[in-house]
């Protein structure tokens, strides 16, 4: 006879203690490459939780902010060490809840590993400045001083790798932590937590609380013992925070959506120009602030750019991101699949041309998941709402250009671009030609070109040779 298995629970972590929530309610994590995967259950906080964990952070601050910085640095080299250990661990569990494929959530955690390393270096090199006073007999100098309670929101397509960016520089200045993960992620976070528990943390120093945004982030985010908030999201949810914190004039940081775009020119490498197009594009499924869901091709290159770039998106595996075969996972949830439909529709609507994808995959291996086909709008205007607003998903548009000041007009020409177009247009080039040069001079197979100014046209340029890829 066949015996039903409980589901783990996971609980919040308060100072130094894994606790249910005041609320007795609890979510269920799934795997979105197979709903049937249930990953454990992960309790659902409230106002209450936040209250328990702030307070427990802020009694932990007293004592923390006095451990000397080298001190608390030993303590995050060891969470690396740990980190090290169970990468394997961790990335696979990463992908069953997250869906990426694994090579990927290999460097969500080497990049957590990468950071604690980092701050660990920081213990030792916190410095100061000192500056000549102009007044006589006056000393001028600034010392880092940590802050206090730092409350954390996070997002969930990289879900180790940012909580580790947002704790692990506030740890090693003194300050303690609330972390709030995203609710379709929270196993990763609770890894972090436990490893830098084990490393020595003391009590009350990290606290973790799983839940939704607006009954566990919205506290934090308005909780008068937390003057620094650090959000990683949404843009929408970006402006909530931020009208939270302003009662209070809480620090914030809030790193935000994005409309990315990759620029192809008439002299481009089209080899390169293919390949980082792809991965820009349907990496973490599309599922990244810093994805490229929109391609301005310079009319020269066009045809051939689309024909090789819809070959490539065509042949791309999808699947679970387990299964070492597979190039792009599935979309994080439901509503991020639907999200992704109705934009396929919208581009449809508009008049884009559908070049290949356009349709959810729910059959066979793909039944019991949230997956889409990589999905290719060729012909965009760069006024479609698929070309100006951010997707988050398997979805790329590709827009002819003439010109490069066309192109770099079409970059800023939305929400997220720069404002100041027109003198953005000299900066850009130059970086462009920077990056052609640095390029050249990374290229082992040639001699490293020499750099010359060019007061005319304010470019660094080679001293010989092109510098056409
Ligand atoms: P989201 O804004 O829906 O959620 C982010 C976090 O905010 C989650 O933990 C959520 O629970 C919480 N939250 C939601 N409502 C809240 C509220 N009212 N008060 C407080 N907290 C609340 O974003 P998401 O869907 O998790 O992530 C995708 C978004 O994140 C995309 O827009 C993407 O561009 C952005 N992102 C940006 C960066 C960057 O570095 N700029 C990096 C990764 C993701």
């Amino acid at each position: 006879m066949a015996t039903a298995v409980a589901p783990r629970i996971f609980k919040n972590f308060i100072n130094g203690e894994w606790l249910e929530s005041r609320s007795g309610k609890a979510y269920e994590n799934r795997n979105p490459a197979n709903t049937d995967e249930l990953i454990g259950m992960f309790v659902s906080s409230t106002e209450e939780d936040v209250n328990a964990a702030v307070d427990a952070a802020g009694e932990a601050y007293k004592t923390w902010r006095l451990v000397p910085a080298p001190k608390r640095a030993e303590i995050l080299f060891r969470a690396a060490e740990l980190l090290v250990q169970r990468k394997e661990e961790f990335s696979k569990d990463m992908t069953r809840e997250m869906g990426k494929v694994l090579a990927e959530t290999r460097g969500d955690v080497q990049e957590a590993i990468d950071m604690t390393y980092y701050m660990a270096g920081e213990g030792r090199r916190l410095f100061g400045q000192t500056t000549p006073s102009e007044l006589p007999n006056k000393f001028a100098m600034s010392v880092r001083q940590s802050i206090g309670v730092c409350g954390m929101i996070t997002p969930w397509n990289f879900p180790m790798a940012i909580p580790s960016w947002k704790m692990m520089p506030a740890l090693v200045c003194g300050n303690t932590v609330v972390l709030k993960p995203a609710e379709d992620t929270p196993l990763s976070a609770y890894h972090l937590v436990q490893v830098l528990t084990e490393a020595g943390v003391p009590r009350g120093v990290v606290n973790l609380v799983s839940g939704d945004g607006p009954n566990a982030g919205a506290p934090l985010s308005q909780h008068k013992d937390v003057p620094v908030i650090s959000f990683t999201g949404s843009t929408s949810v970006g402006r909530i925070i931020a009208q939270a914190c302003a009662p209070d004039f809480k620090h914030y940081s809030l790193e935000m959506g994005g409309k990315n775009i990759i620029i192809v020119m008439e002299d481009a490498n089209l080899d390169l120009a293919v390949d980082g197009a792809i991965w820009g594009g349907f990496g973490t499924t599309g599922q990244r602030c810093t994805a490229a869901s929109r391609i301005a091709l310079h009319k020269s290159v066009y045809k051939e750019f689309v024909e090789r770039f819809v070959a490539r998106a065509k042949s791309l595996r999808v699947g679970d991101g387990l299964d070492s075969s597979t190039e792009m996972g599935p979309c994080i949830n439901e509503q991020q699949l639907k999200t992704v439909m109705s934009y396929v529709e919208i581009g449809k609507n508009e008049g884009a041309k559908l070049l290949t994808g356009g349709n959810r995959l729910d059959s066979g291996a793909y039944a019991k998941g949230w997956f889409h086909e990589p999905t290719v709008f060729g012909d965009c205007s760069p006024r479609m709402r698929i070309a100006q607003e951010e997707i988050f998903g398997p979805v790329v548009s590709l827009i002819p250009v003439d010109t490069l000041e066309r192109a770099i007009d079409v970059a800023n020409g939305v929400a997220y671009g720069h404002p100041e177009r027109e003198p953005r247009v000299p900066s850009y080039a130059r970086s462009l030609h920077r990056n052609r040069l640095c390029e050249r001079a990374n290229d082992r197979r040639g001699d490293a070109p020499a750099l010359r100014r060019d007061e005319t046209n304010r470019q660094w340029t080679p001293r010989s040779g092109d510098c056409g890829n």
